[in-house]
């Protein structure tokens, strides 16, 4: 199978190889995922085919199943990053886009559940853009 993109957490501790193709790459703004990612929207991306590799620190990895739903987070016990999950009993890999380290050639399909979106989301696209930190 041919390599298709690799990824790690913020502490360094996990890191992963992914193989496959994604189909799907959505930003969530649905309140649980706005809650998990601490930000406006989840960026997943989606695959049926690709397998995962854990390359280190799978014991480091916790998944987060919310009761009664489908929604599930996987990330490090150390430093919080979102890492891959395998759902609906591994049939489905969820790979958030901020854990890869590599670039992915595929654009965001849609926003999803954009009625559930924070008000301060809207219209981001106005605001100015400054290439480092404020100064
Ligand atoms: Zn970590
Ligand atoms: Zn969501």
């Amino acid at each position: 199978m041919k390599h298709l993109a690799s990824g790690s957490c913020l502490c360094g501790a996990v890191k992963f190889e992914l193989d496959g193709v994604f189909e799907h790459f959505f930003l969530c703004h649905c309140s649980r995922c706005r809650k998990d990612s601490g930000s406006d929207h989840a960026a997943n991306l989606f695959s049926s085919q690709a397998g995962i590799r854990w390359i280190s620190g799978r014991d480091k990895v916790k998944t987060f199943q919310l009761p009664e739903t489908r929604h599930a987070k996987s990330f490090c016990k150390d430093c919080g990053s979102a890492l891959p999950t395998l759902q609906m009993n591994g049939a489905l890999l969820v790979v958030p886009a901020g854990a890869l380290d590599t670039e992915v050639d595929i654009r965001p399909d849609a926003r999803i559940c954009y009625a559930s979106r924070a008000g301060w989301s809207d219209r981001l696209d106005t605001i100015r853009t400054l290439d480092g930190l404020p100064g």
